[in-house]
């Protein structure tokens, strides 16, 4: 080799390698990016949707999915790209089965340039939806491996390469950080805002609701009502059962009242033996309806150890006056409806007419 061609050739070795560079250079840009998004919000269905935008706008593809291990360890869709609803809905596979559960055992990503050609996955394709080409990641935290990312198809129809599955390993890594993160937020936050025994929102988280919905109902002119809801003699059925029972009876209460109302209702644990519903979009006829069947619903239930018929509730129903009024007199409105129903004799709803708030 003479000086000039060996100059030439050392040329294409440098043009080689500073192409490799602003890749990779390219690649920790985009890295970079994703953790600063990732990282700038604790809800876990934010941290799932910017997975999987991120991910898919930088390696240009179709289709892409967030499988995350259930408490059963059983692997469900829990975001989705370009995936039918259908199967985002009916797929749920046991660690080591197919594709993601393979990857979810060994803890190793995978490239599969050609589904096609891998017995791996031409079993099952066409049934639902075309794959030609997939990477799959694990999302790890610590030693346990919590799910995986899928992408599937490059909009270009070339075949993934080792680099992409790379951008993915890095972005995954990440994402299973933000996502843990996220995760034990929102649990932290459920924990400090509903109560252990019941599972029911707790006070403090009560009053932030009614504040908010009745700033909502004030200024959009909606009917809100309240409801307290209190346990009769419940002293009495402690003393004659003990407090174990006692807890059992209050949960059951509980969830008779969860049971009987609707998906937008606030339900609540006042305190003690006390309940408290936050009744959106409804009128005082309405809310004492709803009174007369938890305590219809408490009536017909059976407690305590020999299954008797033993507890009744005495419910107050308040409605929030036109020019609206603060949480605490709404519920001070109620509570005196409340103990109207107790001096009258229990186990029956009483309310205040609308202008008595
Ligand atoms: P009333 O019909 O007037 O409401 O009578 P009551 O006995 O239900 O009311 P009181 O306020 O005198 O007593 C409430 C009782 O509720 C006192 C306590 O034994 C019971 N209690 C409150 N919180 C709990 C709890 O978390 N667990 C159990 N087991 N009992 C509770
Ligand atoms: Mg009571
Ligand atoms: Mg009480």
């Amino acid at each position: 080799m003479d000086t000039r061609e060996a100059l030439k050739r050392s040329d294409e070795i440098s043009e080689k390698r500073l192409l490799q560079l602003r890749r990779r250079n390219a690649e920790l840009e985009i890295l970079y990016d994703t953790i600063q998004d990732l990282t700038s919000t604790l809800s876990v269905n934010q941290v799932l949707d910017r997975i999987l935008d991120r991910t898919l706008g930088h390696l240009d593809a179709e289709i892409g999915s967030i499988m995350l291990r259930g408490p059963d360890s059983r692997l469900r869709v829990v975001a989705a790209r370009g995936l039918p609803q259908e199967v985002v809905e009916a797929t749920a596979m046991e660690p080591g089965e197919g594709i993601s559960g393979h990857v979810v055992s060994s803890g190793r990503s995978l490239i599969i340039e050609d589904v096609e050609a891998d017995p791996r996955f031409a079993r099952r394709n066409h049934e639902r939806y075309y794959t030609r080409s997939l990477i799959c990641s694990a999302l790890r935290r610590a030693d346990t491996v919590l799910g995986v990312v899928n992408v599937n198809n490059k909009r270009s129809q070339e075949p993934f390469v080792p680099e992409d599955l790379r951008l993915l390993d890095g972005i995954a890594a990440h994402a299973a950080v933000a996502l843990g993160n996220a995760h034990q937020y929102e649990e932290t936050l459920r924990r400090a805002q509903h109560d252990a025994l019941t599972g029911l929102a707790n006070h403090g988280h009560l009053f932030s609701m009614l504040e908010l919905e009745i700033a909502r109902a004030d200024r959009y002119g909606r009917d809100l009502a309240l409801a307290i809801i209190d346990i009769d003699h419940f002293k009495a059925y402690n003393d004659r059962h003990g407090h174990r029972a006692g807890d059992e009876a209050l949960i059951r209460v509980a969830n008779t009242i969860a049971d009987l109302s609707r998906s937008h209702d606030v339900v609540a644990r006042y305190g003690g033996e006390e309940f408290v519903a936050v009744l959106p979009e409804t009128r005082l006829d309405g809310a004492v309806a709803f009174g007369e069947k938890i305590r219809q619903g408490v009536e017909s239930t059976s407690f305590g150890p020999n299954g008797r018929h033993e507890l009744t509730v005495s419910v107050g129903v308040a409605v929030l006056p036109r020019g609206g009024t603060a949480a605490t007199t709404l519920v001070e409105a109620a509570d005196a409806q409340l103990y109207r129903a107790k001096a009258e004799g229990r186990n029956r709803v009483c309310s205040a007419e609308p202008d008595a708030t």
